[in-house]
């Protein structure tokens, strides 16, 4: 069975590899199939291909796009994307502006609850001032001793109601898919079990989805529990999405992850992999 991890992230968003790192790690790990999919970014896509042809590991260009459904900040993943599409481009110059914008506020307002210099901070750690994620501030509030742990800097500072969540001009869901699909990719939603959504309102957004023309879910994630994959499984099939998998590698910001381990897909589900071509058997 190929190894096949379609959720990861490099120093092009979040993660702390740069992208020809993590397809060196990618080889290392076993992983025949690996997608990057930064946040609302491309920008690694060139450097991974380029190493994972030399490597001879198939690299599926990806994205993890940030989208507003109702109150709620969804995340969806495409594969299979043209990063040059002028859509997708456009759309992501948009996000790219949003989140720039986001880290000097979230610097302002760190820096009047008697924390200054966190804008700088963040941005030390991030490879261009849109690319600032609020991994880079809980990395920042870490190692300056204002919390604890990450988790803390999200309890305390970036999580949702916090002082750090700036409420953000994300693009909507069916404008996220829309991206996706015009640049020839398949629209996966990222980790349907992290929302804080009740059951009926998870099945309301993948609704949503599938009328926005979302192909596939997320079902076998690192971080999900045994019960919550075979619930997603079965709303999968139900729903009549593929289903995808991957571990959402971060690496120093999550250590407790690690590159292409996760639960199987349970077999009820249809791999969103299944209408590729020339996958290794
Ligand atoms: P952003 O796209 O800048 O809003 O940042 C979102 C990122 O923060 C996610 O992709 C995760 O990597 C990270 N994140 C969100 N919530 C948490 C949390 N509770 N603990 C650790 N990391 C988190
Ligand atoms: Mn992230
Ligand atoms: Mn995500
Ligand atoms: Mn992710």
């Amino acid at each position: 069975m190929p190894v096949i991890d379609l959720h990861t992230h490099s120093t092009c968003s979040d993660g702390s590899l740069r992208p020809a790192e993590l397809v060196a790690l990618a080889v290392r790990n076993g992983v025949d199939v690996l997608a990057l999919t930064d946040h609302d970014s491309v920008a690694g896509l060139a450097e991974a291909t380029a190493a994972a042809d030399a490597a001879e590991i198939r690299l599926v260009p990806g994205i993890e796009l940030s989208a507003i459904w109702k109150q709620y900040n969804i995340h969806v993943v495409g594969l299979n994307i043209r990063p040059d599409h002028a859509g997708l481009v456009a759309g992501l110059a948009r996000q790219a502006e949003a989140r720039g914008l986001r880290a000097r506020q979230i610097g302002e307002r760190l820096a009047e609850r008697g924390m200054p210099g966190a804008y700088e901070g963040a941005l030390a750690l991030a490879s261009s001032p849109e690319a600032i994620s609020r991994t880079h501030f809980s990395q920042w509030l870490f190692a300056q001793g204002h919390v604890g742990s990450i988790q803390q800097a999200f309890d305390r500072w970036l999580g949702p109601g916090k002082p750090g969540a700036v409420p953000m001009p994300w693009a909507s869901l069916a404008e996220v898919v829309g991206w996706i699909r015009e640049a020839g990719g398949q629209a996966v939603l990222a980790h349907p079990g992290r929302y804080s959504m009740s059951r009926t309102r998870l099945r309301e957004l993948l609704v949503a989805f599938v009328d926005a023309g979302g192909e596939a879910m997320e079902v076998a994630t690192a971080t999900e529990k045994p019960d919550m994959i075979q619930y997603l499984a079965r709303l999968s099939v139900q729903l009549g999405l593929t289903a995808s998998q991957g571990s959402d590698y971060h690496g120093q910001p999550a250590p407790w992850i690690a590159l292409g381990r996760f639960p199987a897909l349970p077999t009820i589900c249809t791999p969103v992999w299944s209408s590729w071509s020339h996958l290794p058997s």
